[in-house]
């Protein structure tokens, strides 16, 4: 489910799925409709076969009537008869292997047994033959009684078979209509047929209508009877008027003339003889009587034929219907997906990258085409450019104010809040990468002077002129801070001593050779040195202003490079230094009070012999002073006003707690005893007065 959550897939879901039903559903209809086509198609061909049987049992009853006539008589066959017969017998054999071939596709046993049956007509054809040429009588009369009996069995059997073969077949119920109405037709042909055959036969022989002749004529005109109401009744349900006007043709022939004459010519037939011209005047009834039934069964024909035709062209319809339909839903899908995939998923998902980058701060993708959309997308696109365009604004200000915030006004070089931000960060890469570090501290030498003669305003272009061009003379990799009045710092990374002491002579000759408007040349002192591996940034510091004070002290104008360690600290005394002074009583005197606890302590722990309980009295005694000179040294620097009294208290409270816990490390024996003193001397009684103080001594000097 975790796939449907956003828009894209839920909308291409939707219209895959309706697609998937168009699809179907069109499928479906495709399906039905070919079917439907097919289904017309085996009509037409059923139709076609069938019509050859029909057309077999046209020209069979006619075989058979002339036939019976000729084996009736006496006389010889006549030219027109053996041609009658010849013709009637060629189009029968043309249409029946035909017919018998389609009912064999549809019922083998039922084709056999009508193959067997037309062997025997066939053989008795033969021998009819050759009796007429022999031209006996009594023969003839056999013949024809065999030749009636099994030709109107075979005729029966077509009918039985096409009957038989229409009711299987799965057909549409008006088809089956037209086809029952064709068998009926064909049936009741045969049975006036028969009924005439039977009294021409009388007729021709001169003789009257045995009984039981008689019997078969009677049954055979009721059978047609039957069956010509059967048809009557099909016709009127079928309601076609081409088909009603040939049946009024066929009762006004057969039952208005031709049935009353020849049941008026049965009557005397039975009994007396009969007149010639009678037998003259029915041949020349029946003749439009039988035809008409053949029209009949034509017009059912010609108009199974024409719905047969309207059927088929329906389905074709339909066939094409339904596969347009299928394109129509394939194309609707196709043309859906392609056409939201172009004009909204893609754009949607640029848009939606554009400000995943924007929100990672990256650059958008370019969103022109986008943008020239006119619809939503286009209005989305130009939000977002928008967007894109207020937040690099807002970044660039934010910059700007983060730059200023570590910045000096003043000179523009960083500020010391910038150094204090950064410096343990940096020694810590120092530390983990193993690098050189170097560090260059800087005072411009009597510049209360430069103050006191051109006033302050000078003095401050004098601060900017000198941070500019140390500035220029430094690697991109270096970092110049402004620390404190006119006093800098160069951090060097990756510089060892001796570039840096390069580096500051460089600054120190471009100061020297500077001529400031009205203040005329200021010179530097410098003092400089390479940190030692993992050395805290106190200590070294130490050591680099020392070398600065020693710079001063030389005479001004030069660089100092600092010794390895301070002098002072590594032996077992330490020796006040006039660097230290700050010219404030309180401070200067708890300075030195602190130096001499410092050598009490050192005294205590180096000198044998040794006394722990000594020791520890002189670390607590140390602690103690420690602790209360910070505190008066706090109140001094916010009485006068110290700008960094606040930062100044924090570094105290850091100093007590590392001396605490120094002091903890000692107790437990993680910290070798000289490691312990070394740090509590120098970072925290000698590092503390060096470096962070001195920054305040110009603010407390009375
Ligand atoms: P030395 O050679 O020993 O350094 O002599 P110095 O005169 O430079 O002495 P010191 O370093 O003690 O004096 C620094 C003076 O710099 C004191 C203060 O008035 C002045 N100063 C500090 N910050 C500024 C500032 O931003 N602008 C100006 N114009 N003067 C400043
Ligand atoms: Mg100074
Ligand atoms: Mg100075």
């Amino acid at each position: 489910m975790k796939y449907f959550r956003t828009l894209q897939t839920k909308l291409s879901g939707f219209l895959l799925a309706t697609g998937f039903v168009l699809i179907i559903l069109s499928l479906y209809l495709l399906v039905g409709a070919w079917q439907e086509d097919r289904q017309a198609r085996r009509i037409m061909n059923d139709a076609r076969q069938a019509g050859f049987l029909f057309n077999a049992l046209k020209d069979l009853p006619f075989e058979r009537g002339r036939t019976n006539v000729v084996l009736s008589s006496a006389k010889p066959v006549s030219v027109q008869d053996r041609s009658f017969i010849d013709e009637r017998r060629r189009l029968v054999d043309a249409n029946i292997g035909k017919g018998i071939a389609w009912i064999d596709q549809n019922d083998p046993a039922l084709a056999e047994d009508l193959r067997r049956a037309y062997a025997g007509h066939l053989a008795l054809r033969k021998k009819i033959d050759n009796v007429l040429r022999a031209d006996s009588g009594p023969t003839r009369s056999e013949l024809r009684e065999i030749w009636f009996a099994q030709t109107s069995a075979f005729i029966r059997k077509i009918i039985t078979a096409l009957e038989i073969v229409g009711k299987r077949q799965d057909v549409p119920g008006h088809f089956s209509a037209h086809h029952r109405l064709i068998v009926y037709t064909l049936e009741f042909r045969d049975r006036i047929g028969q009924s005439g055959s039977i009294a021409t036969a009388a007729l021709s022989r001169n003789t009257p209508l045995s009984d039981d002749e008689y019997k078969r004529f009677l049954a055979n005109l009721s059978q047609a009877d039957y069956v010509w109401k059967k048809m009557e009744t099909e016709t009127q349900v079928l309601h076609e008027e081409a088909l009603d006007r040939q049946k009024s043709v066929v009762s006004d022939a057969y039952y208005g003339k031709y049935r009353p004459a020849l049941e008026e010519s049965i009557q005397p037939a039975r009994k007396t003889k009969t007149q010639p011209d009678t037998i003259k005047q029915l041949k020349d009834l029946s003749v439009p009587a039988f035809d008409s039934v053949f029209l009949l069964m034509e017009e059912y024909r010609k108009t199974v034929t024409a719905e047969m035709k309207d059927y088929r062209r329906k389905a074709a319809r339909q066939l094409a219907f339904a596969l347009f339909q299928f394109l129509a839903g394939v194309s609707l899908v196709v043309f859906t997906i392609v056409y939201f995939r172009k004009r909204l998923f893609l754009p949607l998902n640029r848009i939606i990258r554009s400000l995943q980058n924007i929100r990672g701060g990256k650059a958008a993708p370019d969103l022109e085409r986008e943008m020239r959309h006119p619809d939503e997308i286009g209005q989305l696109a130009a939000g977002v450019k928008l967007l894109e365009s207020t937040m690099a604004e807002e970044r660039h200000l934010r910059e700007l104010t983060e730059l200023r915030a570590v910045t000096d006004e003043l000179t523009g070089i960083y500020n010391r809040r910038y150094f204090d931000q950064n410096i343990d960060g940096i020694l810590a890469r120092a530390d983990r990468y193993d690098e050189t570090i170097s560090l260059v501290s800087y005072d411009l030498d009597y510049f209360k002077r430069v103050n006191d003669t051109w006033g302050h305003s000078a003095g401050d272009a004098v601060l900017v002129q000198s941070a500019r061009l140390a500035q220029r003379l430094v690697r991109g990799s270096d970092l110049l801070f402004r620390f404190g009045g006119e006093e800098f710092l160069l951090l060097m990374p990756h510089t060892p001593a001796d570039g840096a002491v390069a580096a500051a002579e460089k600054i120190r000759e471009a100061f020297s050779q500077f001529e400031h408007p009205g203040a005329g040349i200021v010179t530097a002192s410098f003092g400089v040195s390479e940190r030692k591996a993992k050395e805290p940034f106190i200590a070294w510091y130490a050591r680099t202003d020392k070398a600065l004070y020693d710079a001063k002290q030389s005479g001004r104008n030069r660089v100092v490079r600092a010794a390895d360690s301070l002098p002072s600290v590594s032996p077992a005394h330490l020796e006040w230094l006039p660097a230290w002074e700050s010219r404030h009583p309180q401070i200067d005197e708890q300075h030195k009070k602190l130096v001499d606890l410092a050598n009490s302590l050192l005294t205590a722990a180096l000198e044998p012999p040794v006394e722990p309980a000594k020791v520890t009295e002189a670390l607590d005694n140390l602690f103690e002073n420690l602790a209360r000179h910070f505190a008066d040294e706090e109140k001094v620097l916010a009485e006068a006003g110290y700008p960094g009294a606040p930062d100044h208290a924090a570094l105290h409270a850091r100093l007590l707690e590392n001396a605490i816990m120094l002091k903890e490390k000692h107790q437990n024996g993680a910290a070798t005893t000289a490691e312990f003193l070394s740090c509590i001397v120098n970072d925290v009684v000698i590092g503390h007065m060096l470096s962070e103080d001195r920054l305040f001594f110009p603010y407390v000097r009375k």
